[in-house]
């Protein structure tokens, strides 16, 4: 049997049979939620939906009592889970303060003035959101994250639980898991799961946000990055710099499409992947090389279509 299946097996019975008996109320001792699951590679979009939206929570979990628990930072100083029991009591009441000097594991303060508004990659990155829970400069709730990450992707999904809980003025069980890969300092990404008490799951969600910043190339061993390669190829005439593309080839007939590139993600796919259907407009480019030529521009084959 292969290994996806065996472990979506062990999810499974997990999930089936562990739900009610598993007694670790410690989040400090528990790994983080979405190593249970098998998280697909960045491929541009922002985050993946996991196990159909349904969080993993235990049914003794589902209480209204308000609480904020975070984790103990690691031995490598990474900043793990927090889990927390939202609700009109937890949301802030007074403005919110400066962050002050604290450096979460990897960070290193990198300016792309071109590429990003606000210039800077990496944002001290609330787990729990300051609008969520009031904490605002606890170093255990504060991780390395993307500017895209912390001002686009997350946040959207932060909006969903406070517009809920002004709406309602119910409480939401909320965890969220920064997820690293081996020692890596920097987090490859965020579980977020949310299920709101009183009407039994009428917020819920369970995805996974990769902290990915468009147009960097991330080290997540380090924190150190640098610019992603920059396009290339007959169609890069958009680009804003005088590109030194490589000429076309003199040939009459014309060129064949051989390889389509994702100038996000930097992963290149055949034309007849199924991949390349999802990839936005913006970030699709035709490439008339060879594999080889596609490789040296930066470009890796894509996991689904392996070309
Ligand atoms: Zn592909």
């Amino acid at each position: 049997m292969k290994k996806r299946a065996v472990i979506a097996l062990l999810v499974l019975l997990i999930l089936s049979v562990g739900t009610y008996s598993r007694a670790d109320s410690s989040i400090s001792d528990s790994v983080p939620r979405s190593s249970l699951y098998d998280i697909p590679a960045y491929d541009g979009e922002d985050f993946v939906v996991l196990q159909e939206d349904r969080p993993d929570f235990y049914t003794w979990q589902i209480s209204p009592e308000p609480y904020v628990m975070f984790s103990k930072l690691d031995d490598l100083g990474r900043t793990g889970p927090a889990m927390a029991c939202l609700g009109p009591e937890t949301m802030p009441t007074r403005p919110r303060g400066q962050i002050g000097n604290v450096r979460p594991s990897g960070w290193h303060t990198t300016r792309y003035d071109d590429l990003i508004e606000d210039r800077y990659l990496y944002n001290r990155a609330h787990v729990i959101g300051y609008l969520l829970c009031g904490d605002n400069a606890t170093p255990e709730n504060l991780f390395t994250g993307t500017r895209h990450l912390n001002a686009n992707s997350m946040l959207s999904f932060e909006k969903q639980v406070v517009d809920y809980m002004e709406k309602t003025k119910n409480h939401v069980i909320y965890r969220c898991s920064p997820t690293y890969a081996g020692d890596d300092l920097v987090a490859t990404g965020v579980q977020m799961e949310a299920y709101s008490v009183e009407d039994a799951g009428g917020l819920c969600f369970n995805v996974f946000v990769f902290n990915v910043q468009p147009g960097i190339v991330i080290d997540y061993a380090t924190g150190e990055s640098h610019r992603a390669p920059t396009r290339m190829g007959p169609n890069a005439e958009d680009d804003t710099q005088e590109a030194e593309a490589p000429s076309a080839p003199q040939a009459t007939e014309a060129p064949v499409v051989t390889y389509v590139l994702n100038t996000n993600t930097y992963k290149f796919h055949y034309p007849s992947c199924p991949s390349v259907q999802e990839i936005k407009q913006r970030n699709r480019q035709d490439f008339y090389g060879t594999r080889d030529e596609v490789i040296a521009a930066g470009y890796e084959p894509c996991g689904r279509c392996n070309p």
